[in-house]
C-alpha cells in the first residue's frame, strides 16, 4: 500500500511542496487567490498524519465555516485514500471552542452543560438588563446593545477591559449594562457566540496549567483564511500555538472581507512579528482561472492602495473573456441569467455543457437573492441558498408575511401568535394566554378573542392600549384586503361590538396592495423596529422588506402572493441533484465554480452605499477586495451584469454601473448586448403611479437619464470597438412614450392596467392625474396609460 509514501505530494508545486514539508516552526503562506493556499493546507495534514508526526487529535485546523470544515475533511481523506477519523479538533473557531469550554467551563462560571444562546435570547435577554436599569429600550435599544458587546467580545474586551474611550458608549451605560449581562448569562448557566471564544481566551490567560496542557497537546496548528480572524480569534491562536510553535496560517491580504465584523487583516501582516522565524511562501501561479478572469480581478484589486501587491499569473489561456452586460432592471436581469444558466446547461454558447452544479450566482446583498429565487421557482430551475436562509425563510419576511397572512385571513392564529408582540407592544406571555383563554372560552379566533378581551376590560394597562391599537390596525387593513379581493364590507352591524371597522375612518380612497403592504409594516411599528436596530445585520434586513414589497408587483393582491410563497415553500422538500447555488459574495470565500454570475454591479448596492458615504477609504477598499473575491470564484466563465434601474418600494431607482466596472480590463472583457424587451414584464411598474405619490416626474427623468450618464455613455464608447452595443430597446420605448405623453388631453378616457377606466382631470409634464371609476383619483404615469378606445 505504501509503495509510494507521500502521491499527494506530486501534485503541488515546489513551493507549495515546501510549505507541506516545512512542518516544524511556523509558516505564512500569503498568497493570491486560487493559487492552491487550501490545497496545501490540507496536504499538509495529509503529510503530518503519513508521517507520523502527528496523530489525528493532536491536529488542530481551523477553517472559517463549517461548509469549509467539511470539505477539508474529504479533501484531506482524498488524499490519503481513505477516511479521516477522530479529528475532533478539525472545525470552526466557534466549533472548537463549545468543546473547550465545555471541558473547563466552571473556570468561568458555568456549569458543563451550558446553553448557547441564540441571538433572539440575547436580545430578550438585554431587553430585561436594560428594563431593570430603568432605561428607555425605545431610545437604547437592545440590538444596538447587542451589536456593541459583540463588537467587544470580537476584541476580546471583557467588561473589566474595555477601555475608557469607549466609556461614553450606549449613553454611558454600555460597559455597566455589559457587565450586568454577563452576570444575568452566568445565573442562568448560559453564554452568548461571542462568549464561546472570549470565555477561553480568558481561560487561558488565567490558567496557565490548562492552557500549557493544550499547548502541549496541540501539536500542529493550521489555519485558512487567516486574513479575516478578528483579535479574539487571534489571540486565542497565539495562546496556544506558543507551546510548539508550530503553526501555519494561510492567507490573503486582498481577500479580508470581514473589517465590518472585527476582522482585522493586521494580523497576517504582523506574522513574522509574532512568530519569529516565520518561514514565508509565497505562491503566483493560480491553478483556479482563465487568464482573463485572473487578469479582470487583478486589474480591480490593484484599485487598492493598502495592500501588499502580488502579481498571479495562470497556464490556463484562451478561453471566454469576462462577459460584461448591462439590463434594464433587476427582473430582467435574473430572467437572463436564468437563461444563460439553461443555456450554459445544454452546452450552447460555445462551450461545453455546465452541470448546475457548476454555475454560482454571487450577490453582495442578501435582498437580491429574491429576484433570483422568484424567477427560478418560475421557471423550475433548481437552485440552492448557501450560508443562509432562503428569501421567504428568513425572520423578517416571515414576520412581515404574517402580518399580510392576519390581514387576509384574520382567524389564522399562528401568524397572530408571531406577531401580536412584535414589535414588542407589551403584551408578553400573560397577556397572549389570556387571549388564548379568551378566544378558547369563546370558539374564535385570537384576534377576535383579543377584541372580545378589551370589550371587557380583562385586560389593563399600556399593553391594553397597544393591544387596541393592534386589533384595530389588522382589522382596517383586512378590510382593505377585501375590498383589493372584490369582496363585500364585513362590517357588522349587529349588537355586540364587534365592529371590525372604525367607521370614523373610512377607506376614503382605493389602495394599492403594495400600498396596505407597506402601511403595515410602517404603521405597525416593524419596519422601525429594524430602523432602531444597530446590529450589522439591520440594513440588510430593510433591504430584504423592501425587496419584499417589490415582490408584491407582479401580482394582483395579498392573497394571491401569499398563495404563491405557500407553493414555493412547498416545493421546497429537498430533491437531490443538480442545483446552482446562491450566495453572498462572502459566503463564497474560498469556493470556486466553473461559471459565476456577478449580478448588481451597481454604485450604492456594490460598492455599497455606506461604503461610498464614507470619508477615508477603508470601505471602499473592503468592497473592491470583494470584488476581487466574487471574480476569482471562476474557473473558466466569469460574468458581471448591472442594472439600469431597481424597483426600491414600487419606486423606480437608478444607478449608474459600479465604478468597479471602470475598473476592468479592456482587453479581457467582452461587452453582450441587452437583449431587450421581454414582453409586459414592466407592466407592474405602472403601479408607481398610485403608489409613491409626488415623485413621478422625477423618476421618469431618472429613467430617461440613465442612459445618458457617464456610466453608460463609457461602456457604449468601449464597446463601440467590439461588438455594439444598442441601447435597451425598452428605454427606446421609453423615449418615445415619453414624447408621447402630450398625446393625452384633459378629459379624456382611459384605461390603466391596475386601476381601470378613469378620466384625465389634470396633466402635469408625464404625469396624469386621473379620477378612476374604481379606483378614485390618483396621479399616475403616462407610460402605464392608454386611451380607454385604443
Ligand atoms: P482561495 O484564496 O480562493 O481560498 P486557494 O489559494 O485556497 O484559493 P485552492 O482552493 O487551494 O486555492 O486551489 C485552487 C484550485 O487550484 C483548486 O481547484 C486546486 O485543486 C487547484 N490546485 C492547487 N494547487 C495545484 C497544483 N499544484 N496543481 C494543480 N492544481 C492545483
Ligand atoms: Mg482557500
Amino acid at each position: 500500500m505504501a509503495a509510494r509514501p507521500a502521491p499527494y505530494l506530486d501534485d503541488l508545486n515546489p513551493a507549495q511542496r515546501e510549505a507541506v514539508e516545512r512542518l516544524d516552526g511556523p509558516v505564512l503562506m500569503l498568497a493570491g487567490a486560487g493559487t492552491g493556499k487550501t490545497k496545501a493546507l490540507t496536504s499538509r495534514i495529509a503529510h503530518l498524519l503519513t508521517t507520523g508526526r502527528a496523530r489525528p487529535n493532536e491536529i488542530l485546523s481551523v477553517t472559517f465555516t463549517n461548509k469549509a470544515a467539511r470539505e477539508m475533511k474529504e479533501r484531506v481523506g482524498r488524499l490519503l485514500g481513505h477516511a479521516v477519523e477522530g479529528m475532533p479538533w478539525m472545525g470552526t473557531f466557534h466549533s472548537i471552542c463549545v468543546k473547550l469550554l465545555r471541558r473547563h467551563a466552571e473556570l468561568v462560571g458555568l456549569k458543563t452543560n451550558f446553553t448557547i444562546l441564540d441571538t433572539d435570547d440575547q436580545i430578550r435577554l438585554l431587553k430585561q438588563v436594560i428594563a431593570a436599569n430603568n432605561i428607555d429600550e425605545k431610545r437604547w435599544p437592545a440590538r444596538q446593545l447587542s451589536g456593541l458587546i459583540d463588537n467587544w467580545k470580537n476584541r476580546a474586551w471583557t467588561p473589566d477591559r474595555v477601555p475608557a474611550s469607549e466609556a461614553s458608549a450606549f449613553n454611558n451605560r454600555g460597559t455597566e449594562l455589559y457587565a450586568q449581562y454577563q452576570t444575568r448569562l452566568r445565573e442562568l448557566n448560559a453564554c452568548d457566540f461571542g462568549d464561546l471564544l472570549l470565555h477561553v481566551v480568558t481561560i487561558f490567560q488565567q490558567h496557565a496549567d490548562v492552557l500549557e496542557q493544550y499547548q502541549r497537546w496541540f501539536r500542529f496548528i493550521l489555519v485558512d483564511e487567516y486574513q479575516d480572524t478578528n483579535v479574539a480569534q487571534y489571540l486565542w491562536l497565539r495562546l496556544l500555538a506558543q507551546g510548539h510553535t508550530n503553526i501555519c496560517c494561510v492567507g490573503d491580504d486582498d481577500q479580508s472581507i470581514y473589517g465590518w465584523r472585527g476582522a482585522e487583516v493586521g494580523n497576517i501582516l504582523r506574522f513574522e512579528k509574532d512568530f519569529p522565524g516565520a518561514h514565508v511562501v509565497r505562491l503566483e501561479q493560480n491553478y483556479r482561472s482563465t487568464a482573463h478572469i485572473l487578469a479582470a480581478a487583478s486589474s480591480v484589486i490593484r484599485g487598492n492602495e493598502n495592500r501588499l501587491g502580488k502579481e498571479l499569473w495562470t497556464e490556463a489561456q484562451g478561453g471566454e473573456k469576462v462577459r460584461l452586460i448591462g439590463h434594464w432592471d433587476g427582473e430582467e436581469e435574473a430572467r437572463w441569467i436564468g437563461e444563460e444558466i439553461e443555456a450554459a446547461q445544454r452546452g450552447s454558447r460555445g462551450m461545453h455543457a455546465f452541470s448546475l452544479d457548476d454555475m454560482a450566482i454571487l450577490v453582495r446583498a442578501s435582498h437580491q437573492m429574491r429576484a433570483f429565487e422568484d424567477r427560478f421557482l418560475t421557471i423550475g430551475l433548481p437552485y440552492r441558498v448557501i450560508g443562509g436562509p432562503r428569501f421567504y425563510e428568513r425572520l423578517e419576511i416571515r414576520d412581515a408575511m404574517a402580518y399580510f397572512r392576519l390581514v387576509v385571513s384574520p382567524e389564522d392564529d399562528l401568524a397572530f401568535e408571531r406577531i401580536v408582540n412584535t414589535p414588542k407592544r407589551g403584551l408578553g406571555d400573560k397577556a397572549q394566554q389570556k387571549i388564548q383563554l379568551k378566544a378558547r372560552e369563546h370558539g374564535v379566533p385570537l384576534l377576535v378573542g383579543a377584541r372580545l378581551l378589551l370589550r371587557d376590560k380583562e385586560i389593563t394597562g399600556k399593553g391594553a392600549a397597544k393591544l387596541a391599537t393592534f386589533v384595530d390596525q389588522i382589522e382596517r387593513w383586512h378590510e382593505i384586503a377585501r375590498q383589493q379581493l372584490g369582496l363585500p364590507s364585513e362590517v357588522q352591524q349587529d349588537d355586540d361590538d364587534l365592529v371590525l371597522i372604525d367607521e370614523d375612518k373610512p377607506l376614503s380612497r382605493a389602495v394599492s396592495h403594495m400600498e396596505l403592504a407597506e402601511t403595515m409594516l410602517d404603521e405597525s411599528g416593524y419596519t422601525e423596529m429594524w430602523q432602531l436596530d444597530k446590529n450589522p445585520d439591520s440594513p440588510g434586513r430593510l433591504e430584504n422588506l423592501k425587496e419584499l414589497v417589490k415582490a408584491l408587483e407582479s401580482f394582483d393582491n395579498l392573497q394571491g402572493f401569499l398563495e404563491h410563497v405557500a407553493l414555493i415553500m412547498d416545493n421546497e422538500t429537498e430533491e437531490t441533484g443538480a442545483k446552482v447555488s446562491i450566495m453572498t459574495l462572502h459566503a463564497a470565500k474560498g469556493l470556486e465554480f466553473p461559471a459565476v454570475f456577478l449580478p448588481g454591479w451597481e454604485d450604492g448596492l456594490f460598492p455599497s452605499q455606506r461604503s461610498m458615504d464614507e470619508s477615508g477609504l477603508k470601505g471602499l477598499e473592503e468592497e473592491r477586495r470583494l470584488a476581487y473575491v466574487g471574480i476569482t470564484r471562476a474557473e473558466e466563465l466569469c460574468t458581471i451584469s448591472f442594472a439600469a434601474n431597481r424597483r426600491v418600494f414600487g419606486q423606480w431607482q437608478s444607478a449608474l454601473p459600479s465604478r468597479f466596472i471602470d475598473e476592468l480590463p479592456e482587453a479581457h472583457v467582452e461587452i453582450l448586448t441587452p437583449p431587450g424587451l421581454y414582453g409586459g414584464g414592466y407592466g407592474a411598474a405602472g403601479m408607481s403611479g398610485g403608489f409613491g405619490g409626488g415623485s413621478g416626474l422625477e423618476t421618469r427623468a431618472a429613467e430617461a437619464n440613465v442612459y445618458n450618464s457617464p456610466g453608460w455613455k463609457r461602456l457604449q464608447e468601449r464597446s463601440s470597438s467590439a461588438r455594439s452595443v444598442s441601447q435597451p430597446r425598452e428605454s427606446r420605448n421609453t423615449v418615445i412614450d415619453l414624447q408621447a405623453v402630450s398625446a393625452f388631453e384633459m378629459g379624456e378616457r382611459i384605461f390603466h392596467q391596475k386601476f381601470g377606466y378613469g378620466e384625465i382631470i389634470g396633466l402635469e409634464g408625464d404625469k396624469l392625474e386621473i379620477d378612476f371609476e374604481k379606483a378614485g383619483v390618483k396621479k399616475v404615469v403616462a407610460r402605464f396609460v392608454a386611451a380607454a378606445d385604443s
